[in-house]
């Protein structure tokens, strides 16, 4: 069992960014509009990040911990079309397999705190001192895995990784206030505002007063947001950020779709500079193609291309104002 946790964490947590991600999934899917997240190490020796959601109450606590002890699905057809981010329940027991983790968590109604760690004399619930929510702490990634540890880049680059998720989940919910350090310095912090505000707050100003904003509607499909005019373009393809239903994706048909809209205005090996939201009906979209998550399924592909791509190529073609 140990031994196929350890496997399944390789395709989930593969690498610290990955940690993170599921862990804000969960605080975000436990109602959480304020969340604070401590990296040491490039997240190798610390992953700490707290919240103001829901909580867990004692008895939840072990379940958490444990494979497909999920508490968000009920039906196969849930599976197939959930709203929340997590749903396989396999995140936190595959990262307990491959780290220290403790969960300290209060619900609204508890009197106090509890606690459970899946290493020391912790492993069934301990009251503990919390106002509210959950924290998370995910200690020494790896540590019992050396073989995966090898694999990671320097600690720059795995906080580099990590402050990306943060950026893709703060993009995608700018409802929620989020803070992030390294190695005890503040290197983000993000109140509650709307799209466009924090929009502007992480690509900036130059980003924002070149990008044309976009709200689209065709049937079911809708897109909005924002994408740079050719004069923003980009060296790299770094500022692409592309949503579906709420989850950052890096997905072919999508890109395409964009790429082939700028081809027209945007020449050489310059790249455009986008952050889009699409919205469909869950049911024609299967975002459950991945462990990561990152790729997508489209019911009716060829529907969503023309759409995008038309939406896109209309906004940008339009005259200057
Ligand atoms: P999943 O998210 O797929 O259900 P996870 O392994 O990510 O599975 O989490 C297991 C369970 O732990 C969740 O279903 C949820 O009930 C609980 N949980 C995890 N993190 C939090 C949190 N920050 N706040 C409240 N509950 C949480
Ligand atoms: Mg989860």
């Amino acid at each position: 069992d140990q031994l196929i946790n350890q496997i399944a964490a390789g395709e989930v947590v593969e690498r610290p960014a990955s940690v993170l991600k599921e862990v804000l999934e969960n605080s975000l899917d436990a109602g959480a509009r304020q969340i604070d997240v401590q990296i040491a190490a490039g997240g190798i020796k610390l992953i700490r990040v707290a919240d103001d959601g829901r909580g867990m109450p004692r008895e939840d606590l072990p379940l958490a911990l444990m494979r497909h002890a999920t508490s968000k699905i009920s039906t196969l057809d849930d599976l197939e079309h959930v709203a929340s981010f997590g749903f396989r329940g396999e995140a936190l027991a595959s990262i307990a397999a491959v780290a220290r983790l403790s969960l300290t968590s209060r619900t609204a109604d508890g009197e106090h705190a509890w606690r459970i760690s899946n290493t020391g004399a912790e492993q069934t619930p301990a009251p503990a001192a919390l106002t509210a929510g959950t924290v998370i702490e995910i200690a020494d990634l790896y540590y019992n895995t050396p073989a995966r540890r090898k694999f990671l880049k320097s600690e720059n680059t795995e906080f580099a990784h990590c402050q990306e998720t943060l950026w893709r989940m703060a993009l995608a919910r700018p409802d929620a206030a989020f803070s992030l350090s390294h190695n005890g310095s503040v290197k983000l912090r993000l109140t509650r505002t709307d799209g466009a505000r924090r929009i502007r707050e992480l690509l900036g100003s130059d980003f924002f007063d070149q990008a044309r904003p976009l709200e689209v509607s065709a049937g079911d499909l809708r897109l909005s947001g924002y994408a740079a005019l050719p004069a923003y373009s980009r060296a790299t393809r770094d500022e692409q950020y592309f949503f579906v239903n709420g989850r950052f994706v890096r997905d072919k048909l999508l890109t395409h779709a964009v790429r082939q809209a700028y081809a027209d205005i945007l020449h050489g090996s310059r790249h455009p500079a986008y952050v889009l939201f699409l919205e469909l009906d869950p049911y024609g979209v299967d975002v459950n193609v991945h462990p990561a998550k990152t790729e997508v399924r489209f019911r009716d592909a060829r529907g969503v291309h023309q759409f995008v791509f038309h939406a896109l190529q209309r906004v940008l073609a339009a005259p200057l104002a």
